[in-house]
Formats: structure tokens, C-alpha cells, sequence
């Protein structure tokens, strides 16, 4: 029996399961229009906010996997959620690329920056290739008046094709270290971006009228990052399935804390 074939849907991670960088993983393409044909759930998950629901849709279908943008749930959704309850119609600072920025303006929080931003009444952290000094400082500024905090992720590095990148982490241990503060994390592992991911899969279940009770759902999240995806997995009560196509070495999963459930090379092994 193939692993899949345990499951009803699943929560899947996109870099390092999916594609890196520009580059599709191999065999992912051919999986995930597998797993469609099944007719397993499928929502995706993604603490990169780079991008809106739609954009990842998009590159979805260019590989030739039909996905609607409501099947894209990003940790940018989740920051612009929280930071727009918290500014509560006011103020933001958003370091971060322009998409996350958009999803926080959307929220009704008006959008600052440089000396203005002083006065923000929320600040949003997201690792971006744009990061400054002035940004730092602005950050700093607002969080020591007494800014709500919030973070897409503290994922560390992303993978990309010829080496990692700085990822979210990096640049919010700078804003961390000059504050003291912590920040509210939307993305993995944290509950945000689960609940909402498994309340849009278990809708997609009502909708589509299948037989199955959406709370007696068998679901399983998969993703290439023990720290946040399979912590998060495990800590949302799922199934975890660790990729090795990512950031995780097969030495490194042995050693895994939490332990995902399974292990598995790349997506395609899911239907092996
Ligand atoms: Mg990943």
C-alpha cells in the first residue's frame, strides 16, 4: 500500500517539496496530479508571504497542477490577519516584499515607513532582500513604544538553487536582539496557519459532498523542515512526513526532534 493511501488529504509544504526556487523537485508535478486524480485533499502551506494565494495558484498550473487560490494558505495571510486585528484600523510597519504588504493594506491598517513608522502601531517582520538599517531602526522605534510584533516564520534559511538564502529568522533575530521583544509567529510551526489550512481542507470536503464526516478526516502534513513543519504537524495532531528533497539531510532526520512519522525522499515517494 502506498503511503498516500493511508491518508484523506494533505497539508503540503511548497519550497523544498514542491520547487526550489525556480526549479520544480522532480517527480512533485507528477505526484500532486496523481494525488488530485485520487481525490485526496490538498491544501498548501507556506511560511514564504513572497507572493499572494493567487501567484502560488499560478505557478501550480504552469506545472500543471489545477489548484484554486483558496488551496494556498501563506504565512503572510496569517501576519496581515493578526497585525490588522491588532492595529485595529491604525498603523503598520511591514518589512517585508510587496505582496505582504498589500495583504496587511488590505486589512485597513494604514501603511508607514522610515521616521513616520516610529509611531506604528503594529510592526510586521518578514525576511526580504531590501532589509536596512533604516528598517531596523524604524522597527525598533515603534516596538519600544509599544507596537504589537508579529513575525511570517523564523524559519532560518530558505532553500534555493546553488545554496540557502537568509531566511525570516535572520532578519527577525536582528529586530529581536535590538528590542528584547519576541514576536507573534503566523507561519509554522505555530497553531495560526494549521487552523486555517485544516478549516479550508475540511471545507473543501463539505463541498464537494464526499462521504466522509470533514472531523474524521485522516490528514497528514508534509514538509522538508523538522522546526517547523513537522513540529507544527505534530503539535496540530497530524500525521508528519518529512521530504528529504529540502533543507533536512537524511543524518539530520535520524536525529529529528520532533520525529516525523514517516520519511520519505521526495513527494513522489508518497504514492511508491
Ligand atoms: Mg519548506
Amino acid at each position: 500500500m502506498a503511503l498516500a493511501d493511508r491518508f484523506d488529504g494533505f497539508l503540503l509544504d511548497l519550497d523544498g517539496v514542491v520547487w526550489i526556487g525556480r526549479e520544480p523537485v522532480p517527480g512533485s508535478a507528477e505526484a500532486l496530479r496523481a494525488l488530485r486524480e485520487e481525490g485526496k485533499g490538498i491544501v498548501f502551506v507556506t511560511n514564504n508571504p513572497g507572493k499572494p494565494p493567487a501567484a502560488y495558484a499560478e505557478r501550480l498550473r504552469e506545472l500543471g497542477v489545477e489548484v484554486a487560490p483558496e488551496q494556498v494558505v501563506t504565512a503572510g495571510m496569517v501576519a496581515a490577519r493578526l497585525a490588522g486585528d491588532a492595529a485595529d484600523g491604525g498603523s503598520a510597519l511591514v518589512i517585508g516584499a510587496p505582496a505582504l504588504k498589500e495583504m496587511v493594506a488590505a486589512t485597513g491598517a494604514t501603511l508607514l515607513e522610515g521616521e513616520a513608522a516610529w509611531e506604528a502601531d503594529a510592526v510586521v517582520v518578514s525576511g526580504h532582500r531590501g532589509f536596512d538599517y533604516e528598517e531596523l531602526l524604524a522597527a525598533k522605534r515603534a516596538l519600544d513604544a509599544g507596537a504589537a510584533f508579529v513575525a511570517t516564520s523564523r524559519d532560518p534559511t530558505m532553500p534555493y538553487p546553488g545554496g540557502e538564502l537568509p531566511g525570516t529568522g535572520s532578519v527577525l533575530a536582528a529586530v529581536e536582539t535590538a528590542t528584547g521583544r519576541r514576536a507573534e509567529i503566523a507561519g509554522k510551526p505555530e497553531r495560526h496557519l494549521f487552523e486555517m489550512a485544516i478549516e479550508s481542507l475540511r471545507g473543501s470536503f463539505v463541498r464537494h459532498e464526499r462521504t466522509k464526516e470533514p472531523r474524521n478526516l485522516k490528514l497528514a502534513m508534509v514538509g522538508d523542515r523538522v522546526s517547523s513543519d513537522i513540529a507544527g504537524g505534530h503539535a496540530a495532531g497530524l500525521e508528519t512526513i518529512l521530504v528529504l528533497s529540502g533543507t533536512t539531510s537524511r543524518e539530520d532526520a535520524e536525529t529529528a526532534d520532533p520525529a516525523p512519522d514517516h520519511v520519505v525522499d521526495s513527494l513522489g515517494d508518497l504514492l511508491a
